[in-house]
């Protein structure tokens, strides 16, 4: 057998571990990543050995492999990445970059003790939703406020509060799939609460509402239709309405609006999404939010109305199961802080800076990574800088399109999506959006201080 007198010339670990090799990768890494690098590549050369092949098995020539194992071990599985898609809030991607003054304070407040829940005042244990309660009523004009981990558990503890056993009315219109299958009659029955669907699919009237009121009715709930629209026939409630309707009837008005803008968009030439501020003031009992579409800030769900109400979800024992932790508490704070001048954050917290991003900017930065692609893999693949659609995506804003500019890319010999996995692969990744069989960096999501590391992977992935 040709093979055993392979296998017998395969290094042991113990040896492998005794070279200089191994004495200097035990100098800089964990003896046991060593190992297991070692192993893995040994694995891999027995196999090449049973496929018949005759790989080379000195130390000098396996220890290259050794070293990427080692490298691809140590290193952190969640990893940043540039977002060169043009989907602002990307989901798969993480959705907010956080603002320099929440990755500050979460750094902050991390490296040591806080006062996350003890009352400096009066020198006893005090509440974590203290500190966020005051800047959130503030800044949406609502009487209390409560955050939780994310908006799923928001809507579920709100569900679970006010209608565990009795009947919560939502229109058919609004019975919506966000996506990572939270679906708003699965919730609701998660939550212990009775779905009561009223009206149509394209059409809900106020009296579908009013005839539903007359039973076991806890809530009246408005969902935002997140990801989708209903368009041409359609007719749905208003939240104005809906609140005339719960106070004839004291039934309370819960909206989960998902997104959370708490900026007029329309300034910047973005409508269509209701701020924050104004469900509050057509007076809606409860509203939900996530703290990282729309509004910028980290991983969150935000509940704000009445004080009454906001109370007695803080008596609810799922609330603890629930609790947001103090770095996204952290980050929470210091976001909204930076809305306090609005000016400051459409500036300063990246998501509301990338939407509101004026088209001349982003062709700017298009033109600079044009210049710089040009200029180093210019021969390799015909580039030019087009116009183009990007997307807030997070399910907001589902039928805006924003227009953007794109650096389009496509290579003269390798194939597009070969460029695309290459891209992927690299350190740090990009991912990128590919149509028409070309790549495309869109320039808006795209940080100014990325653009040298893109032209790097770019050029490591054409090589
Ligand atoms: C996104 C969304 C949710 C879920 O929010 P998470 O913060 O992702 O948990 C719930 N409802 C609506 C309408 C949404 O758009």
């Amino acid at each position: 057998m040709p093979h055993q007198k392979l296998f017998s010339e395969i290094p042991s670990v113990d040896e492998i571990l005794k070279s200089a090799y191994g004495i200097e990768w035990l100098r800089d890494y964990p003896r046991k990543i060593i190992l297991k690098s070692i192993r893995g590549v040994l694995e891999q050369k027995r196999k090449e050995i049973l496929n018949g092949l005759t790989p080379r098995l000195d130390i000098d020539r396996i220890s290259p492999e050794i070293v990427n194992a080692i490298r691809l071990n140590s290193s952190y599985k969640l990893t940043p990445l540039i977002n060169a898609t043009g989907v602002i809030i990307h989901t798969n991607l993480g959705r907010s970059v956080l603002s320099d003054k929440a990755i500050e304070n979460i750094a902050r407040t991390a490296g040591s003790y806080s006062n996350l829940e003890y009352d400096l005042k009066k020198g006893k244990r005090g509440k974590r939703y203290s500190h966020i309660k005051e800047v959130l009523r503030e800044l949406s004009g609502a009487e209390d406020a409560l955050v939780v981990n994310n908006n799923a558990a928001a809507v579920l503890l709100c569900l679970n509060t006010f209608a565990k056993e009795r009947e919560v009315v939502v229109s058919r219109g609004e019975l919506v799939e966000i996506g990572g299958s939270f679906r708003i009659p699965e919730v609701m029955k998660a939550s212990g609460a009775i779905l009561r669907e009223v009206g149509t699919t394209n059409k809900t009237h106020l009296a579908d509402y009013e005839n539903a009121l007359c039973g076991e009715a806890a809530l009246l709930l408005k969902v935002h239709q997140s990801n989708y629209k209903v368009m041409g026939f359609t007719e749905e409630v208003t939240a104005e309405e809906l609140v005339k309707l719960g106070r004839q009837y004291k039934i309370p008005v819960m909206a989960d609006i998902g997104s959370g803008c708490m900026v007029d968009l329309a300034k910047y030439g973005v409508s269509g999404e209701p701020t924050v501020q104004q469900i509050i003031k057509a007076g809606v009992d409860i509203v939900t939010f996530s703290g990282d579409k729309l509004l910028g800030g980290p991983q969150a769900g935000i509940i704000l109305g009445r004080e009454k109400l906001i109370q007695k979800i803080q008596k609810n024992p799922l609330l603890r199961a629930m609790r947001i932790d103090k770095l996204s508490l952290a980050a929470l704070e210091a976001t909204m802080m930076q809305y306090i001048d609005e000016d400051r954050a459409v500036r300063e917290v990246p998501t509301l800076r990338m939407l509101t991003e004026p088209l001349e900017s982003i062709r700017r930065r298009a033109g600079r990574i044009y210049n710089l692609l040009k200029k180093t893999i210019g021969s390799k693949a015909a580039i030019e800088i087009k116009k183009d659609l990007s997307r807030a995506g997070g399910g907001s804003l589902p039928e805006i399109d924003f227009p953007t500019f794109v650096v389009l890319f496509k290579p003269f010999k390798i194939p597009v999506s070969k460029i695309e996995g290459n891209l992927r692969d690299g350190t740090p990744p990009v991912i990128v959006r590919v149509k028409d069989n070309a790549i495309l960096f869109d320039a808006r999501t795209l940080q100014d201080r990325e653009v040298r590391t893109l032209i790097d992977c770019v050029k490591t992935a054409v090589a």
